[in-house]
């Protein structure tokens, strides 16, 4: 399988509920010599485009609506000709960012995607917003769980759209489905696998 994961880092801000916070965001691309999937398009969309480096951008998977996951998403889609796709449950999230116009096509739970000859499986996980995916590619055996999960719990559930019990059920039905060994490649920070978080979480 020649499909591979690229990934960088890059730096800006989140903002909700009137709050602004800086933030690094990782920048995931999954796919083979020709042509990848951009997860997520946050802060920077030259540093998004360097780790594309030139293969054709068949879609950008927004793993949920918040800004700083979905601040370039217009600007790539107008630089590559990439769909935007996005669960449509955080259409009011998308709206606090880009209140004139729309992502692309919907994204479902139990969707497949496919790159390179791999398969990506959209699982939706409400909790940290309604609309989050994360996106599982089997023959990598890795995970993007966006702010869903990270190393050592689940992402964040204290600002609006979030449901702490929420997130916990998605993690439990959704990821604990799948095999502890799998690489959880994450929406900030490190990652981890979900036999760890497992552990960390119970469950
Ligand atoms: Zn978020």
């Amino acid at each position: 399988m020649a499909v591979r994961v690229d990934h960088a880092v890059v730096s800006g801000t989140f903002s909700l509920d009137g709050e602004t916070f800086d933030v690094d965001n990782n920048i995931w691309v999954v796919g083979d010599d020709e042509s990848c999937l951009v997860i997520d398009a946050p802060h920077d969309v030259d540093a998004i485009l360097a780790v594309v480096g030139g293969r054709a951008v068949k879609a950008i998977v927004c793993t949920h609506a918040h800004d700083d996951h979905v601040r370039v998403a217009p600007e790539l889609r107008e630089r590559t000709g990439a769909p935007v796709l996005l669960h449509p449950d955080d259409r009011p999230l998308w709206e606090l960012t880009h209140p004139d116009h729309l992502w692309d096509a919907d994204l479902a739970d139990g969707q497949s995607l496919t790159i390179g000859g791999a398969s990506v499986s959209v699982l939706h996980t409400p909790g940290h917003a309604p609309g989050a995916v994360c996106l599982y590619v089997h023959d990598l055996g890795c995970v993007f769980t966006g702010d869903t999960l990270f190393q050592g719990g689940p992402g964040a559930t204290g600002r609006s759209f979030s449901d702490a019990d929420l997130i916990v059920e998605s993690i439990r039905r959704q990821l604990f489905a799948l095999p502890d060994a799998t690489v959880v490649h994450t929406g900030h920070g490190d990652d981890t696998t979900l036999g760890e978080e497992r552990e960390t979480l119970g469950g």
